[in-house]
């Protein structure tokens, strides 16, 4: 036991499960704040606060780009349908990132980002029922209502009133913040705001979890590991002995390629222009690599034979056309489905255009800019091409990611984490080619964290990102 931010919390004894390759960046001698002992130690840290407002500290974006400033914040109790989580592990996503850029985006400042995080609730509002305080919980960024029709359906995440907005920078429920610094109202992101000691969400924003999950790992699921692997395994749904490219070897590329690997693709082609991604890929299944960068002939030697006679408009999608030809090369005519998961037009593009004629799916995962348009010749569809795109990989926040978290934490019961519960999920979605897949599941959430930052180096967790240095960062909170 070790005495932190107030708060006593269990030590894992420095014991390490990671591979070496990250042990000189990460150091997991925190934490754990999984114990129900520990838990009963935060809930009644905080039993004197509700219907207060709470003064804390938050990370502030006061500008685009600049980096953020750790401020005494006042937070506002939750209203009706809301409620208020002390936030103790947050981590970093590209989504933040752009958005703290606004070079492609809309800019709303200031603003606390951070939707990557868990928690315990401090107090809750009026008409809710399904929380209450003392529980562990992940914030997500698109929500579960559990009433509209698209949460009625077994087919699709994007509920009507709580799915993705990055345009939102207030509270739904009366248009207000309920962050104060200096004075001024401080807009939300995504829902989720983490990045600060306590944050207000809605009730259908925030997935209930298990109170024995490490939350210094199980942070991770609320954003980009549950999307990638979403997507590979409930949107692309590889088959068997198929090949799969994964556009973008971060985070959540990598997280895809697990999905494809557990899905039983027997090829998986990581597409990077970062070179220094490629060796880290091959932990999480990838067996080839395109840099498009080492493909440097003339564009045209490669379109020629396909495009002669059709119109191209536009620098990037000259460029998609590359990657895509080269892997059209490698693979006898494209691959069976396509992931991308970096951000970039000329890569959804790429992405498309690479997937088989006659049966090939392309999956787009990546935020794009604000004013992208995705251009492709009509032909590329006709020729029974598929492309599709998701938002937390398909996975209903309140529903599923309980339950990825409970295999996570029973994994030591069970010969692979998640696997039950993939197994459980998929099932639901689509039964036909379960049996194909995971036999071999190991996704170990602890291979997607190679640093840890205290919250008043969050701006590290940027610079990390920005130079594409590691995977997640987490970010642990009040220190
Ligand atoms: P990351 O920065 O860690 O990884 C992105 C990778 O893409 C980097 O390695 C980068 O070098 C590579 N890349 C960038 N442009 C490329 C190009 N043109 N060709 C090939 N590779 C390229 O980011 P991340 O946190 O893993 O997020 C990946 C993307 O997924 C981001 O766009 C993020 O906003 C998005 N995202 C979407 C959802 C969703 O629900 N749809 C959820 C989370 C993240
Ligand atoms: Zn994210």
């Amino acid at each position: 036991m070790m005495k932190q931010n107030g708060i006593l919390v269990h030590s894992t004894g420095g014991r390490s499960t990671l591979p070496p390759f990250f042990h000189h960046k990460y150091h997991p001698q925190h934490l754990h704040y999984s114990t129900k002992r520990s838990l009963r130690v935060v809930k009644a840290a905080m039993s004197n606060t509700a219907g207060q407002v709470i003064k804390c500290k938050a990370a502030v974006s006061w500008e685009a780009g600049k980096p953020l400033v750790i401020e005494e914040v006042e937070v506002a109790p939750p209203q009706a349908n809301e409620v208020r989580i002390k936030i103790l592990f947050t981590s970093l996503c590209h989504t933040d990132v752009y958005f703290w850029e606004a070079k492609g985006q809309k800019p709303a400042f200031p603003r606390i980002f951070g939707h990557e995080a868990a928690g315990v609730v401090e107090s809750v509002g009026e008409g809710v029922t399904d929380l209450k305080p003392g529980d562990t919980v992940l914030p997500v960024f698109t929500g579960e209502c559990k009433e509209c029709r698209h949460c009625k359906s077994e087919e699709s995440n994007m509920c009507d009133l709580l799915r993705i907005n990055t345009d939102r920078t207030v509270m739904l429920s009366d248009g207000k913040s309920r962050f104060i610094a200096k004075g001024k109202p401080i807009y939300h992101f995504l829902g989720t705001s983490t990045f600060s000691e306590y944050t207000v969400a809605h009730v259908g924003s925030v997935a209930k979890i298990d109170p024995a999950a490490p939350l210094d790992k199980v942070c991770v699921l609320s954003c980009g590991i549950s999307t990638g692997l979403g997507a590979a395994i409930n949107v692309a749904k590889p088959k068997k002995g198929s090949s799969v490219a994964v556009f973008g070897l971060g985070a959540v590329g990598l997280a895809a390629a697990e999905g494809a690997r557990i899905s039983g693709a027997s090829r998986i082609i990581g597409v990077d222009l970062n070179a220094s991604r490629f060796e880290q890929a091959k932990k999480f299944g990838v067996t080839e690599f395109v840099n498009p960068k080492d493909h440097d002939k003339p564009v045209q030697e490669y379109m020629r034979p396909i495009w002669e006679g059709i119109e191209i408009v536009g620098q990037s999608l000259l460029c998609s056309f590359k990657y895509s030809m080269v892997i059209a090369e490698m693979t006898d005519g494209g691959v069976d489905r396509s992931i991308e998961c970096t951000g970039s037009i000329a890569a959804m593009i790429s992405a498309f255009e690479c997937v088989h004629d006659g049966w090939g799916v392309a999956v787009l995962v990546g935020v794009p800019n604000r004013d992208d348009s995705f251009k492709t010749h009509p032909i590329n569809l006709l020729n029974e091409r598929t492309l599709k795109g998701t938002f937390f990989g398909n996975f209903k926040p309140r529903t599923d990611l309980p339950r990825l978290v409970e295999k996570y934490v029973n994994k030591d019961r069970s010969h692979g984490l998640l696997e039950g519960a993939l197994q459980t999920i998929y099932l639901g979605v689509d039964d036909l080619t379960v049996g194909l897949m995971l036999q071999e599941l190991d996704l170990q959430l602890e291979k997607f964290i190679t640093h840890e930052v205290s919250f008043s180096d969050i701006n590290k967790a940027f610079d990390y990102m920005l130079k594409g240095e590691g995977l997640r960062c987490i970010i642990r909170m009040g220190a």
